[in-house]
């Protein structure tokens, strides 16, 4: 049996992968082109044609919404931004609730934070890694407004349970589609399930423009407030005659015209893209099913998993050994860039100490008489324990994962687990070494 790279031998991998490529003579030639016009932004922050901005921005919006077979795009500068613009287009009021998972990127509840709304952290399903919806039912208050969902690492499962509860309550669902672009669940495509939704397109998604985002709604009051919102709203209502001004707030959240113009020829790459992750996700499923102590992602049909991130959640009594030995093996056999997942966001010191803005307490203040909500260790114990201990995560996104390299990391995998026992005696050796133990 080969010996673990861990304990000196070959290891599997024994050349690094190369990053993820796929901006390309195409884009160089389109980014050209604008530049050659002179025209860098066709934004106006006033009520006039050019308002909705230039013509890559435009036409940018256009093939999107065609290709997600929905009635609005609307671009951004980041998702991050969509996001905010998002929350502020379903009318929120500062001390309203709205009811996100714990266990994604930062933003998913900063935007919520951002309208002086309060980010309610319900848990995530163990399986599936998206909100879980019975727990979902249980953080909803009276001042619950909406549910923000993330669907985490490339999959929209658990979403249709989630939309059910949202009509149920009479509760918006915002889809934060960043890392499930054309993802096939239930008859559509995940992010345009909710009322709004939307995707990402910085620089580490499935394409990027190196910045920027994209939301994406059926409801054309929303559209257009996410469009006030992203361009100066406060100057504009007057002139354009709009009579409801509800957080019509705005910012600079204006996408630029070269972003615009390789965000058409990456919009053109995204099916194969998404296709070619599928491809390597089902490849490296399939690899490690048999595997003791491993849950895979689950998945489908054709393209209803994008494999932004591969992630498995380990059975550690089963494997016998701690994640971070699995993990440390696994990198010894050359597997690139392992981690667990993201941070739980209730456990950063704003939300511990609610301190976001100023220094007391405020949004959070506006219920003075409430301890609500809590955002103690232990509020969302799924999440929380796949962090801390379960999940390992394979960034299929940073590299092309082409079969070779799909097959390489199996063998890695299926290497270490053949070598368990081996293993085990390694760690309790490290273990007695660290205690000073014989
Ligand atoms: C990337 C990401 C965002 C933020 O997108 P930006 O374009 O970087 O602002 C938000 N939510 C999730 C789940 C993401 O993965």
């Amino acid at each position: 049996m080969p010996i673990l790279g861990l304990l000196g031998g070959k290891a599997v991998i024994n050349q690094p992968f190369s990053p993820s490529k796929i901006i390309g003579k195409e884009e160089i030639a389109i980014a050209t082109e604008v530049l050659n016009s002179g025209n860098l932004s066709g934004f106006f922050g006033s009520w006039s044609e050019r308002f909705y901005g230039g013509p890559q921005v435009r036409n940018f919006e256009k093939e999107w919404a065609d290709l997600f077979e929905v009635e609005h795009a609307v671009s951004f500068n980041s998702w991050t931004s969509g996001l905010v613009a998002a929350v502020g287009a379903i009318g929120i009021s500062p001390g309203d609730e709205v009811i996100v998972s714990p266990w994604t990127m930062t933003a998913s509840a900063a935007a919520i934070l951002a309208w002086n709304a309060i980010p309610v952290f319900a848990d995530v399903n163990r399986e599936t890694y998206n909100l879980c919806a019975e727990s979902v039912i249980k953080t909803i208050t009276p001042r619950t407004k909406a549910i923000m969902m993330p669907l985490i690492f490339g999959s929209a499962e658990g979403l249709t349970e989630v939309k059910k509860i949202a009509q149920e309550h009479g509760l918006i669902l915002i889809e934060d589609a960043a890392q499930t672009p054309y993802v096939h669940t239930a008859g559509r495509w995940a992010g345009t399930i909710g009322d709004i939704g939307g995707f990402s397109l910085n620089y580490h998604k499935h394409i990027h423009t190196g910045e920027g985002g994209m939301a994406v709604t059926d409801n054309a009051e929303y559209a257009e407030k996410m469009r006030l919102i992203r361009n100066h709203g406060e100057a504009v209502v007057e002139d354009k005659g709009e009579k409801d001004i509800t957080n019509c707030l705005g910012f600079n959240f204006r996408l630029g015209e070269i972003e615009a113009a390789i965000g058409r020829v990456q919009l053109g790459k995204l099916p194969s893209v998404v296709q070619r992750r599928f491809q390597a996700g089902k490849k490296l499923a399939k690899m490690l099913e048999k595997l003791p102590g491993v849950r895979l992602p689950l998945f489908d049909e054709d393209m209803s998993h994008a494999f932004y991130v591969f992630a498995i959640g380990l059975d550690l009594e089963v494997m016998g050994v701690s994640r971070d030995t699995v993990v440390a093996a696994l990198q010894a056999e050359g597997v690139p860039w392992i981690y667990g997942g993201y941070q739980n966001i209730h456990l950063q010191p704003m939300y511990q100490r609610k301190i976001a803005y100023g220094r007391d307490g405020f949004p959070w203040n506006l219920h003075p008489e409430e301890e609500h909500p809590d955002y103690e260790k232990g509020i969302c114990p799924v999440a929380e324990k796949l962090h801390d201990q379960e999940v390992i995560c394979l960034q299929i996104c940073q590299h092309d994962y082409d079969a070779h390299q799909t097959e390489l990391v199996g063998l890695a995998f299926l290497k270490v687990w053949k070598n368990l026992e081996e293993l085990r005696a390694w760690e309790s050796a490290q273990s007695s070494t660290a205690t000073g133990n014989p």
